[in-house]
């Protein structure tokens, strides 16, 4: 800190500093410090005071536990980004002074959310500022319009705890639970209950935002229309930055059904086929999905009714199993089941997780480091005998680390009009992959 007030009141022996101590200073202002050779002399800083930003900023710099902290990647995959800065923004106003600034001084800004884009692309690039959203955390439930009001900050896992924990409501969500709401909310959205209540994007009611310019709207039906309709769909750092959703709720299923088929891989085409029949006339209250994978051909059906909806029906249609499970839970159980899932990544040895009450302690960090490379195939009619096996044998190329997962579309998903919401990919049968290679030797990209 002796340092730091030596420099600052001999302003002339900038330059100087500069040559002698890398590119760093510190300001004696709050815990905020700037890269001076890319925020240009503090001009930037007088930018953000001028535009009443309230809180820190913490700058690429050796050894800085805190940027580590922030700059966490749990991909491995790719260069380990090093974004310029990390905006620990505490309000909508700090957003717009980032944006603003961003712009007058030619700095890039990147929204992080969960960190959760496989391309790494909330990190930005060496020359960008990341708009870390995790403080907006703000919740509000209306129980009797239906509706709940949330911060960009929220991660999936913690906020279905919450919102059922304050109001007994929930919001159709993804599978993972340390994904960010808006990256999930503004791309689409799939999760286990999405045939009965849509995608999360389908469930938008009102957004705010804050665009290239800096200035903050709010988009809806009736408002900024067109943006609102973008967004949902079209991933919303294309447009702005997004602070605060406005979701539907919904009364929480009284129970959840969910049943396991498990098979030998050589079933596959066999086992696809009965699955592709099935799936898209499913009931809307049942989603069924499909994993192939070196070891294991697994279908699993999930019943939002929670009555297993003529289960033993349901496996009359396909082929024999090796085994067969089913469990029936309580909305509660089932969250802790999907949270504890995180969807194809792991909880680092430090995070605790043993009770329901845990997940409001899933963080950002709470995923292990992993390789992933995921790709995703769309199709809107059912495959030909001989494309089915072709399908197997291009699996059988790949390494054993590489899976295979089928997701059902229908049900509500194909309900709503295209003029309605921007995401493309409706009137499917199923989105056929979601190709995953989960090692760091695996080159499947
Ligand atoms: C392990 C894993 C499991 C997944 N499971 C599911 C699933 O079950 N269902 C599903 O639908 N998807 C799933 N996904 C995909 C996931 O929804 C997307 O990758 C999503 O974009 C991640 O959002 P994020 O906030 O966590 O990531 P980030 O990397 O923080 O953000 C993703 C993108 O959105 C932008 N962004 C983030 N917040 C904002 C904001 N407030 N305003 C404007 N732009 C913003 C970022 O700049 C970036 O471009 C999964 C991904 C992974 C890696």
């Amino acid at each position: 800190m002796l340092l730091i007030s030596t420099i600052l009141s001999n302003k002339h022996k900038f330059s100087d500093f500069l040559k002698n101590y890398e590119t760093f200073v510190y300001l004696p202002l709050r815990e905020v410090c700037f890269h001076c050779h890319a925020f240009g002399n503090g001009n930037f800083k007088s930018c953000l005071v001028k535009e009443r930003f309230n809180s820190s900023i913490i700058v690429r710099r050796r050894n800085s536990e805190a940027y580590q902290r922030l700059n966490y990647q749990w991909q491995l995959k790719g260069t380990h980004k090093l974004p310029l800065a990390y905006a620990l923004v505490r309000s909508e106003w700090d957003v717009m002074a980032v944006v603003k600034c961003g712009k007058q001084f030619n700095i890039r800004v990147a929204p992080k959310g969960g960190g959760h884009s496989l391309e790494k692309y909330a990190f930005g690039d060496s020359n960008s500022i990341v708009v870390d959203l995790r403080r907006l955390k703000s919740l509000k439930v209306n129980k009797a319009k239906r509706r709940v009001t949330v911060g960009a900050g929220w991660l999936l896992a913690p906020l279905a705890y919450r919102i059922h924990n304050q109001a007994n409501v929930f919001t159709p969500l993804g599978e993972c639970s340390t994904v960010g709401i808006v990256g999930i909310a503004s791309g689409g959205g799939w999760g286990y209950f999405v045939r009965k209540y849509g995608l999360t994007s389908d469930n938008i009611l009102s957004v705010k935002i804050v665009t290239a310019n800096g200035n903050l709207v709010t988009a809806n039906k009736k408002r900024n229309a067109h943006l609102f309709w973008a967004i949902r769909g079209g991933v919303a750092s294309n447009f702005g930055i997004v602070t605060q959703l406005v979701l539907r709720s919904y009364t929480p299923p009284s129970a959840v059904f969910y049943g396991t088929l498990v098979y030998d891989p050589v079933q596959f085409p066999e086992v696809f086929d009965a699955w592709q029949q099935y799936s898209p006339s499913a009931p809307p209250t049942v989603t069924a999905g499909m994993t192939l994978s070196g070891k294991t051909l697994q279908v699993d059906f999930v019943d939002v009714t929670g009555l297993g909806t003529d289960f033993e029906l349901i496996c009359k249609k396909f082929p024999k199993p090796l085994t067969k499970s089913t469990i029936t839970s309580t909305y509660p159980e089932f969250m802790y089941f999907v949270a504890s899932n995180l969807a194809g990544e792991i909880f680092t040895p430090t995070t605790k997780f043993e009770s329901l009450a845990d997940i409001v302690n899933i963080g950002r960090e709470s995923a292990a480091p992993v390789f992933q490379k995921r790709k995703s195939f769309y199709v809107n009619r059912k495959l030909e005998p001989t494309q089915i096996r072709m399908l197997k044998s291009l699996l059988q190329e790949k390494p054993p680390i590489v899976q295979l997962n089928f997701e059902s579309y229908g049900g509500q998903i194909n309900d709503l009009l295209p003029n309605r919401v921007c995401p493309p990919r409706r009137h499917l049968v199923q989105r056929e992959g979601d190709i995953q290679g989960s090692d760091s030797k695996c080159h499947c990209g």
